[in-house]
């Protein structure tokens, strides 16, 4: 890549992509497995690297083991706040028993980065070092210093943000950082995890792109019942009264289609088969009810979506149309002859924009019903908000078109995480978060069985996709 950013798409050299690879393996290497993070160590890796390249950057370390890294480049401030590029440095566990390939090994064989973090997320880390990387080499060959001149071309700051804790809520990575140093992050708006990625359905290539994610709130419910003898069955048994509340909350609640939902399957519908289309059809609500508005059942939509995708993608997309309620612990009991006279439950509830605690809380007593309620207490435990970023800003249409720019069958979608990531912070201080972390999969590859899991991978034609659209969003947006 020569001359000014922005003047002209910018392709990919073989010499560049084996950079990148390298630089995926490098960090896949670097356990940085969450409990217990040790994100310091990438941190200060990435450090090094962007110094390599002229590039100053700040690595903190706010609890020990846990460092983020900041680092910025200069536009010439006429185009506006900066875009920010965020990811994390951390992953969940591996066990190495179900692997084929070492997972912190960093393994390259047949077309694909093997390991842990190779979708979520250092394909991305990588990815957008390897921006910074370029952005700095344009400054150089123009006889530029990147550490105080603007880059050539570039109207906007630009800021790299890697961050420790994600997988854990972020509160020792973003979290932090957004208490700490705002002015370190504020943007225009932010690109990261989980979108971008294609997602082959029906013969064509959808690119959810994340606009928003779910809220969460975590409650203990204190169930009420009576102590007694083993001997004489009562119905104040509190580990029964348990059960039964378990038994309701399990059952599916109503849904509702939130914007980006909507949008998308308004958008998915043209591209589907006539079978397909009609059956998301069934999913709307219907204005023209003889009594008024009306919503499907919630078994029937879970039969049509049942019908439609395979299990992972149903569940998937169930999630992402109702409040859910997922029951984690159950307890009472101290003895086989002792009637419990209490039990507790705790349930992980995930709120869709536009349901608040208090609603979600309505909506377990309309689950759950008066007389057992009656017999409860429930506390809350944990909140945090859902997140939504604007579909027509000026970032999220830029994103859909450099997709499509690059893959001329692509469908991009905005698109509602089940999850929540790092954008739940940077929303505290008002900076738009898009998932746009892009990838082209192959037709076999699910990304939903790829994250988290077993043989996590990347394949070497999907990062040779990947950065050019990264770097076109980011030079199209801020040049
Ligand atoms: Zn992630």
């Amino acid at each position: 890549m020569t001359g000014e950013v922005g003047t002209g798409e910018a392709g990919l050299s073989e010499a560049e992509l084996s950079e990148l690879i390298e630089l995926l393996r490098a960090l896949i290497r670097i356990r940085s497995v969450n409990p217990p993070g040790d994100e310091i160590i990438a941190a200060r890796y990435l450090e090094q690297l962007l110094a390599d390249e002229g590039i100053p950057s700040t690595v903190v370390e706010p609890f020990p083991g846990r460092g983020s890294i900041v680092a910025r480049v200069r536009g010439d401030g006429t185009g506006g706040d900066p875009l920010l590029l965020l990811s994390h440095l951390d992953v969940v566990p591996a066990e190495p028993a179900g692997w084929t390939h070492d997972p912190f090994g960093g393994d390259l064989v047949d077309g694909y980065v093997w390991g842990r973090g190779a979708i979520d997320m250092k394909s991305m880390v990588a990815m957008e070092v390897q921006v910074m990387r370029r952005l700095a080499r344009a400054a150089r060959e123009a006889g530029r210093d990147p550490a105080s001149d603007p880059i050539p071309g570039l109207r906007r700051d630009v800021i790299f943000c890697s961050s420790a804790d994600e997988e854990a809520g972020g509160w020792h990575g973003a979290d932090w950082l957004v208490n700490e140093h705002p002015d370190w992050l504020q943007a225009a708006g932010a690109l990261n995890e989980a979108g971008g990625i294609s997602t082959a359905y029906g013969g064509v290539r959808f690119y959810p792109i994340q606009v928003a994610e779910k809220g969460f709130v975590v409650y203990k419910i204190h169930v009420k019942g009576r102590w007694g003898h083993g001997s004489v069955p009562t119905p104040d048994n509190a580990a029964v009264l348990a059960a039964q509340i378990v038994t309701r909350l399990a059952e599916p609640g109503p849904v509702r289609l939130t914007e980006p939902i909507a949008v998308s399957l308004a958008r998915a519908i043209p591209h589907l088969t006539a079978r397909a289309a009609g059956a998301i059809r069934g999913l709307m609500p219907r204005p023209d009810g003889p009594n008024g508005p009306t919503a499907p059942e919630p078994s029937a939509i879970e039969a049509t979506l049942r019908d439609l995708c395979d299990p992972v993608l149903a569940r998937t997309v169930s999630a992402m149309i109702h409040d859910t309620v997922s029951v984690g612990i159950i307890a009472a009991g101290v003895k086989y002859n002792v009637i419990p006279g209490t039990a507790y439950i705790e349930i992980d509830c995930r709120t869709l924009p536009g349901t608040d605690e208090a609603a979600m809380r309505e909506e377990l007593r309309r689950r759950i019903g008066e007389e057992l309620w009656a017999r409860l207490e429930i506390e809350c435990e944990q909140v945090g908000p859902s997140v939504s970023a604007p579909l027509d800003g000026p970032l999220y249409p830029l994103l859909e078109q450099v997709l499509r720019d690059h893959d001329a069958g692509a469908v991009p979608l905005p698109f509602l995480a089940p999850f929540a990531t790092d954008a739940k912070h940077l929303a505290r201080i008002g900076v738009p978060t898009y998932g746009f972390s892009p990838l082209r999969l192959a037709r076999d590859e699910g990304l939903l069985n790829l994250m988290h899991a077993d043989d996590e991978r990347v394949s070497v034609e999907a990062l040779r996709f990947g950065l050019p659209v990264l770097w076109d969003a980011v030079s199209r947006f801020c040049a």
